[in-house]
């Protein structure tokens, strides 16, 4: 199942269907939530991927948008899969401010905000909810 949801989106993307890329994005589905690249270094301890090939790997998958990425309090990049590319990159995150944890709130969507008397073209929109997390309140 899991190694589908791989395949599907790595099929989806274009890309080379490499094992490091299929247990990178492996790990971001089974996670379900953000993940730093060394968060996900430390989960795939068997599989012989150095930070560079991780690193690239993200960037590839990102720019594909099969997964977005998510700054952390701490300025440090969380990587999440995303299910829906041609959608974007439209529901908010949480971020708790006491633990630093950060979540996909992807029952919610970021409202669509168009200002109207710019020229500026949008190409994304992100959000971010502050907060404690259940462990922290
Ligand atoms: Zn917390
Ligand atoms: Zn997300």
């Amino acid at each position: 199942m899991d190694k589908e949801s791989a395949y599907t989106l790595l099929n989806k993307s274009g890309l080379r269907k490499t094992s490091g890329r299929v247990a990178i994005l492996n790990c971001l589905i089974k996670e379900q939530k953000p993940l730093t690249q060394q968060e996900i270094a430390e989960k795939l301890t068997d599989v012989n991927l150095n930070e560079v090939s991780i690193y690239r790997a993200l960037e590839a998958f990102d720019k594909a948008g099969i997964i977005h990425r998510v700054e952390g309090l701490d300025k440090v990049w969380r990587f999440a899969v995303s299910y829906h590319p041609l959608s974007g990159n439209c529901h908010p995150h949480f971020i708790c401010t006491e633990c630093g944890r950060v979540e996909c709130l992807t029952d919610l969507e970021v409202p669509k905000l168009t200002p109207k008397n710019y020229t500026h073209k949008i190409k994304s929109r992100e959000m971010i909810l502050k907060g404690y997390c259940e462990e922290c309140t």
